[in-house]
């Protein structure tokens, strides 16, 4: 196990130095187009693949880091760059993830090559969980999928929403129903392959922030897909559903709350990406309070300027250190007694929401234009208090794992 460092190794600072040039030479430059277009930057990501930042290879590297800093130090200054064109970038990693994490070893060697394609040929793909009327309460999705023994293919009816990628991918991580009796207990997760018939996309979402990253929704009508794209396999699955019946009839409220715990793990990277973002509004507030002038002096002489920034920066460390504590903990194995996951996607992401906002006021109506970046990252860092998790959802996890009681 790696002890707990805030020190990044040499080989890590040369890493985070390569990226941040990545974000600022190439993303940075970028953004502000890409956002108007509202639609997914693929030369950005043909760029990033072409050096190796768009690569299975890359995540892998700085997922297992053992110092648990590989993963927020990448999303941060990727995020640094532009939060839109970032997440486009580090969507298909929600996919890839999903697959080594299920997945058995045949399969993550056929699909996630296919999700990433190649630096002349560039493909991404699509988690889709959520539902329209299951977002936050994951144990309601409709979305069912049946075994056809005869043909040993599975069938996959239902509509998922919000699905970052969805539609344009190549490959599609879709998570179903297969025993409605287990709430999420009874989900499990499918491959559907390029081409598949009965996938379309739906609505395509027209959003707030995050612009440049596609989202939409993903149809399924009698979508068939092998019985080889169940991912870790039939019989993997029919052993975990038994053990599942088994706790559920001791008593079902565990069983969710179990679920709800998985995704801690996850969580310290979305807070890297919001401190990335945060860290962006205010090294742009901070230049401005130096040399903007009003009443014969910098606007940063004045302590109501001045103040706001120390709170700012103190904030964004503060998220940082959560971040950068619950990630070493998740890679060195270690239980989240406190929902230390939850902690820190939850403070970082309403840190990105304020500090941005202070931003604007720091930029005064220069802050209120497009003219300026803030007022982007503003708009971008909303997404952070909504996506894997709200706000209310983490403060949920952490109010449930500190109190051991069912609170609602
Ligand atoms: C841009 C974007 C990209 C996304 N990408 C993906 C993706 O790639 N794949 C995917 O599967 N999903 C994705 N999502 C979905 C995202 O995870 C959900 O939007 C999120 O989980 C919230 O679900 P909901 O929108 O249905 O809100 P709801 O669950 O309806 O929540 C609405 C409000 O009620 C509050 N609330 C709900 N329940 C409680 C409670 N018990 N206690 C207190 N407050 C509560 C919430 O906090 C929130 O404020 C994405 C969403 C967006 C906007």
């Amino acid at each position: 196990m790696a002890e707990f460092t805030m020190e990044l190794n040499d080989e890590q600072k040369e890493v985070r130095d390569w990226l941040h040039g990545f974000a600022a030479d190439v993303i940075r430059p970028a953004a502000a187009e890409w956002d108007e277009r509202e639609e997914t930057p693929w030369p950005v990501i043909q760029e990033a693949a072409k050096v190796g930042i768009y690569s299975l290879d890359f995540y892998a590297q700085q997922y297992f880091d053992p110092t648990g800093l590989g993963i927020p130090m990448a999303m941060e200054e990727l995020f640094w760059g532009d939060a839109g064109i970032a997440l486009s970038i580090v969507g298909t990693g929600l996919a890839a993830v999903g697959v080594l994490a299920n997945g058995t070893e045949e399969q993550i060697g056929t699909w996630i090559p296919q999700m990433y394609g190649d630096a002349n040929d560039v493909k991404v793909a699509a988690f889709c969980s959520s539902e329209p009327d299951a977002g936050s309460d994951v144990a309601s999705m409709r979305t069912r999928a049946v075994y056809d023994e005869a043909k040993d293919e599975w069938v996959l009816n239902g509509t998922k929403t919000w699905a970052t990628n969805g539609g344009i991918a190549n490959v599609h991580v879709v998570v179903a129903v297969v025993d409605p009796e287990l709430g999420s207990k009874g989900h499990a997760s499918f491959i559907v392959p390029p081409g598949t018939p009965g996938l379309s996309q739906g609505q395509k979402f027209k959003k707030h922030g995050i612009r440049a990253s596609h989202t939409a929704e993903v149809v399924l009508e009698d979508a068939r897909v092998p019985g080889s794209c169940l991912l870790g396999g039939k019989e993997k699955l029919d052993e975990r559903l038994a053990r599942a019946r088994e706790r559920a009839k001791k008593g079902g409220e565990r069983v969710k709350n179990a679920a709800m715990a998985t995704f801690e793990a996850s969580r310290p990277a979305v807070a890297a990406m919001a401190v990335g973002t945060a860290r962006a509004a205010y090294e742009v507030a901070l230049e401005y309070a130096t040399t903007r002038e009003q009443f014969g002096r910098p606007i940063i002489d004045n302590q109501g300027v001045a103040f706001q920034l120390a709170d700012m920066r103190t904030s964004i460390d503060a998220a940082r250190l959560l971040t950068w504590r619950a990630s070493w903990m998740a890679v060195n194995g270690k239980q989240f007694t406190a929902a230390e996951g939850s902690m820190s996607k939850l403070f970082a992401s309403e840190t990105a929401k304020k500090v941005t906002a202070q931003a604007i006021q720091i930029l005064g109506g220069n802050g209120y234009t497009r003219e300026y970046p803030v007022e982007r990252m503003h708009r971008d860092a909303a997404i952070y208090t909504i996506f894997e998790g709200t706000s209310e959802i983490q403060r949920l996890v952490i109010a449930r794992t500190l109190s051991g009681m069912p609170i609602r």
